[in-house]
């Protein structure tokens, strides 16, 4: 069928909307009209060097049109947000931990079905798509079922796609990985959308020191808003110092957002003994270095992809703390047309909104 689709047409150029073809779904996929999709900063950094041409967008919701003849968990016409993929076979797939697939990197980011066909040509010749299992950036989209959520009634369907990335990465690392305990303290490094997923679940388990780091005052402003106890900014103080005072033997946890190795650093030393950092962020720095003894007093570093979620067991749990307002993140939603997408990226890369939603 025919479609619209934003084209990557160069590597860190604009998105140019072109009619595409896109095949039918196969027996395992699912075909989606979207009616909205988050744009996320994995999509901007992607953007600056997958191969092109490409259709990128990981944080779509739409209504299924389609269903191939092996699907079950979904039928036209249900409301869905969609998630990552996994390849369902390796041993953490079959052990409940699809995001730690074994084959993540080929199923969601090689551009390719698995067997390397793609469902998305222009001008006759296949293009790159399948991003994180979805190319939402496009009217229409073939989807593997595992990647795909059906969801209530509780959400205004274009809201319901960064459920299945960015919120559910920030939520997740809280409640899935790091499941701090009532009274206990956290802090949260970047304010950004995924940073303040973290923190609304950190307040929603009842942690009694929630603190935000971010360069940026009207983040800090508004990470207070959904739950922080403290902001601390890191471009007016000593962040370390400022940490201190706030919890003096160290926190009990951090997670940081940012993927930057001099705030990854100043994060973990924040801990106390026994403290656990959630590392979330994939950003500039491609190492990370610590003194040792800043890990030796069993202090745990771990690694987070996608919030550790299963998402069609965590995404539905999230949604129903939105519906209940203990999870308000449409509060940080701006929305643009999908016409506007150029638009509202350059919002984004501009630190002018929280989270850009494309709405169909
Ligand atoms: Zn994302
Ligand atoms: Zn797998």
């Amino acid at each position: 069928m025919r479609i619209t689709a934003a084209v990557l047409e160069t590597a860190g150029g604009p998105f140019a909307l072109r009619d595409v073809d896109l095949g039918d779904p196969r027996p395992d996929e699912v075909l989606v009209r979207l009616s909205g999709t988050g744009i996320c900063g994995t999509d901007l950094e992607f953007a600056t060097f997958f191969p092109t041409p490409a259709v990128l967008g990981h944080e779509g919701s739409g209504v299924v049109e389609r269903v191939g003849a092996q699907v079950t968990s979904v039928a036209p016409g249900d409301r869905v947000a969609m998630s990552f993929t996994s390849c369902g076979s390796c041993v953490t797939c079959r052990t409940g931990s699809p995001a730690y697939c074994h084959r993540f990197d080929a199923v969601n980011f090689s551009g390719r079905r698995p067997d390397g066909s793609s469902a998305l040509s222009l001008d006759g010749a296949e293009i790159n798509g399948h991003f994180l299992g979805q190319s939402s950036f496009a009217t229409h989209a073939v989807v593997p079922e595992r990647a795909v959520v059906p969801i209530g009634d509780g959400i205004d369907l274009p809201l319901a796609g960064p459920f299945g990335c960015g919120f559910q990465t920030g939520a997740g690392g809280v409640f899935n990985v790091l499941r701090p305990e009532a009274g206990s303290s956290i802090a949260v490094f970047g304010a950004g959308a995924v940073g303040v997923a973290a923190i609304i679940a950190a307040a929603v388990s009842g942690c009694g020191i929630v603190a935000a780091v971010d360069v940026n005052a009207a983040k800090l402003e508004a990470a207070r808003s959904y739950g922080a106890t403290h902001a601390v900014d890191s471009t007016a103080s000593d962040s370390a110092a400022a940490l201190r005072e706030i919890a003096p033997h160290g926190f009990d946890y951090v997670i940081d957002t940012t993927g930057r190795q001099d705030v990854l650093r100043t994060a973990v030393e924040a801990l106390g003994p026994l403290g656990r950092c959630g590392v979330i962020g994939v950003g500039p720095s491609p190492e990370m270095s610590f003194d040792w003894r800043s890990v030796l007093n069993g202090r745990t570093i771990t690694g987070i992809i996608a919030g550790s979620s299963v998402p069609q067991v965590f995404l539905p749990k999230l949604l129903d703390l939105h519906a209940a307002g203990r999870f308000p993140v449409d509060r940080m939603m701006t929305a643009f047309p999908f016409e506007k997408i150029n638009e509202a990226v350059a919002a984004v890369r501009a630190g002018e909104v929280a989270k850009a939603v494309l709405t169909f």
